[in-house]
């Protein structure tokens, strides 16, 4: 009888686990008992252009009343060059013309609500504050233009991690962009232990599989993925492979999962594919001084009046990542949280905007995970790998 009994609380416990109710208040309390860090947002290419943060906005994921909804305690702001700006040499120039829109148009433009943030300990600090930390990662490793000097100023003016390529191989790091899976040359394992020595975070998105190893080797440091999520769950090279997973977490890295509906699902990566090259024949055709968002925008629209809608991920879809990287690492230590907003064209169901993240508490709520993994999830383990960055400086 007893033993009837406890097989019946283990099967009601596990399927508890499945679907525990949670109150709203309880979602409240845990929301906000977290540091919420997103390592990407690429609303700096429409502020760039004159967007003001603070108005509310329909045609964004982002702005200052939604960022303040979704309960935000620091946002890693992109420092995005293309790498069409190669072409004559622009690419510092570019990189310094976005890290003005953050320090000039976000951050001292709205001193109550944003605090330049430069250190682990700063992101606390606004924390106590009642401010979001501002923070910036270069996007591109192209920006220093093959100059360990742009390197170390770009650190003096607040970045704090570079993407090491976006979908262009440099001179000497290889994309995932790139079929030709080129890893680190000579001056690439320099950039990095440059990186280590000046306590500049490594990001190992957009990079190539070769490209990732090399950096895992040569790092002194975690490095982590800004904004990458798992192939196993949506074959995409920017994805990783359950085996990076693995190699990262080992090393003490942190792989920040990416909300664009491609990086989360299957089929929305094959809708995806099939919709490519019919987007980049009618973006081509467009005015290029348009923003790149406005641009998507306006050809999403035009596609969907073709029939051609993009498959939406879900909320789900996003559980399914961090329940992956739970499972095939045994922990939570290695998740994190990089949404890329306003730098992807479609967004899951139910976690369309920033202001929405309170439902992802939920969802992981409901799942099991108790407040201390969330916690991690949301910002512990990335400013763990802020600390050992910050720590390592001058070491190597
Ligand atoms: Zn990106």
């Amino acid at each position: 009888m007893i033993t009837r009994l406890f097989a019946c609380a283990a099967l009601a416990s596990a399927v508890f686990a499945q679907t525990k109710s949670v109150s709203d208040a309880e979602v409240r309390r845990v929301h906000r008992s977290t540091i919420l860090i997103d390592t990407h947002n690429d609303i700096t290419s429409r502020t760039v252009q004159g967007l003001e943060l603070g108005k509310p906005s329909t045609r964004t994921h982002t702005d200052i009343p939604r960022m303040k909804a979704g309960g935000m305690g620091a946002q890693f702001f992109a420092v995005y060059v293309a790498g069409s700006y190669t072409e004559g040499n622009r690419s510092a120039y570019r990189a310094l013309e976005m890290i003005d829109t953050v320090r000039h148009d976000i951050i001292a433009r709205y001193p109550n609500d944003f605090l330049f943030a430069l250190t682990a300990d700063d992101i606390l600090k606004a924390r106590k504050q009642g401010k979001i930390a501002a923070l910036m990662g270069i996007e591109g490793g192209h920006a220093i233009e093959d100059s360990l000097r742009l390197l170390r100023q770009f650190y003096n003016l607040g970045i704090r991690y570079m993407t090491l390529t976006h979908s262009n191989t440099n001179n000497w790091a290889g994309s995932s962009g790139d079929p030709k899976n080129v890893g680190l040359s000579d001056l690439g394992r320099q950039v990095v232990r440059e990186m280590n020595r000046i306590g500049m975070m490594v990001d190992v998105s957009h990079v190539s599989d070769k490209t990732f190893w090399d950096v895992l080797e040569v790092s002194a440091v975690p490095p982590f993925a800004s904004h990458s999520s798992c192939r196993a769950l949506a074959n995409i090279p920017r994805n990783m492979t359950d085996e990076m997973i693995v190699a990262l977490a080992k090393k003490g890295g942190v792989a920040q999962i990416n909300f664009g509906c491609e990086f989360l699902s299957q089929k929305s990566a094959d809708a995806s594919a099939a919709r490519r090259p019919v987007m980049q024949k009618i973006m081509a055709e467009m005015d290029t001084s348009l923003p790149m968002g406005d641009r998507r925008a306006l050809a999403a629209k035009k596609m969907e009046e073709m029939g051609m809608k993009p498959v939406r991920a879900t909320l789900a879809d996003i559980v399914a990542h961090i329940e992956h990287i739970r499972k095939l690492t045994g922990s939570v230590d290695a998740i994190g949280i990089g949404s890329d907003f306003d730098g992807v064209g479609c967004v899951p169901e139910g976690l369309s905007d920033v202001s929405q993240f309170p439902n992802l508490t939920r969802a992981l709520l409901e799942k099991g995970y108790t407040a201390e993994e969330i916690r991690k999830i949301y910002g512990g383990n990335l400013l763990r790998v802020m600390r050992a960055v910050e720590g390592g400086r001058g070491r190597s």
